[in-house]
């Protein structure tokens, strides 16, 4: 499988998956001129793309949705628990959008859900898996607990939150209302726990993890790596060898993976 976040963080998410047979969207929180053209750069013409994957209605997930369904009208998957939520944003109830509520297979692709502690309707990570290995994306989630390691067992790569370094967010300037929610079980999860579920993954059998879905404002590319990094150092886990952690950030495109 192939696989390239387009832009990851809490300002816009989207990520472009192909399997042998599938060519799927996960979000759409992007122009729809930008998505066009970093498809093609891809190699997928935008107009072959089979499905979009919705993970939950916030609009850094959601914002290109409409322009893209308007234009090109494929089928979109939501989360049963997910699915009033999106379809009263207007456009959607009119169109191929598809519940679900349990496991379920898209063309050559075995497709499985997490539920993520969020404050949406419903959110969830998801992994595709074409027979030969897996890929799971896991964002937008305030709690890291064991059943997160058991859904990415046998992953070959994952994408992680990894949203906000602690300290920046405590001692920064947003409201207390709103570092209550960033940090709450329902929020997004910090660099520490982020880089805790790095070291259980990789006990698991995962080979690469993209640590995503990074604040603007509270967090780097080199905060939360290297929070990850020391965390495996100290598990005598050794990245770039036993796990291979990148970052993927809300401005630049992921390098493609290619997964095997
Ligand atoms: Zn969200
Ligand atoms: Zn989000």
């Amino acid at each position: 499988m192939k696989f390239q976040t387009l832009c990851s963080g809490s300002k816009g998410n989207c990520a472009v998956l192909q399997s042998e047979q599938s060519k799927i969207l996960i979000d759409i929180g992007m122009p729809l001129s930008v998505l066009e053209k970093d498809l093609l750069a891809f190699g997928i013409r935008p107009e072959k793309i089979d499905a979009v994957f919705i993970t939950h209605e916030h609009s850094d997930h959601i914002s290109g949705l409409e322009s893209f369904s308007k234009k090109y009208d494929k089928q979109v998957f939501v989360h049963k628990k997910g699915f009033l939520t999106l379809a009263k944003k207007s456009y959607y109830a009119n169109h191929k959008i598809t519940h679900f509520d349990k496991p379920f297979v898209f063309k050559d692709l075995s497709v499985s859900t997490f539920e993520c502690s969020h404050d949406s309707a419903y959110c969830c990570g998801y992994r595709f898996d074409d027979g030969k290995t897996a890929i799971a994306t896991i964002t937008d989630l305030g709690v890291a607990d064991s059943f997160v390691i058991d859904f990415v067992k046998g992953c070959k790569l994952v994408l992680l939150e990894s949203n906000h370094d602690e300290e920046t967010l405590i001692n920064g300037d947003y409201p207390a209302i709103l570092k209550k929610r960033i940090s709450g079980l329902k929020g997004h999860l910090s660099n520490a726990q982020a880089s805790r579920l790095a070291v259980e993954m990789q006990k698991v059998g995962v080979k690469r993890l993209l640590l995503g879905h990074l604040s603007q404002n509270n967090n780097s590319p080199e905060l939360a790596f290297y929070e990850t990094l020391q965390m495996l150092n100290k598990n005598n886990i050794r990245e770039g060898v036993d796990i291979v952690v990148d970052v993927v950030t809300q401005d630049k495109k992921s390098e493609v993976y290619h997964v095997e």
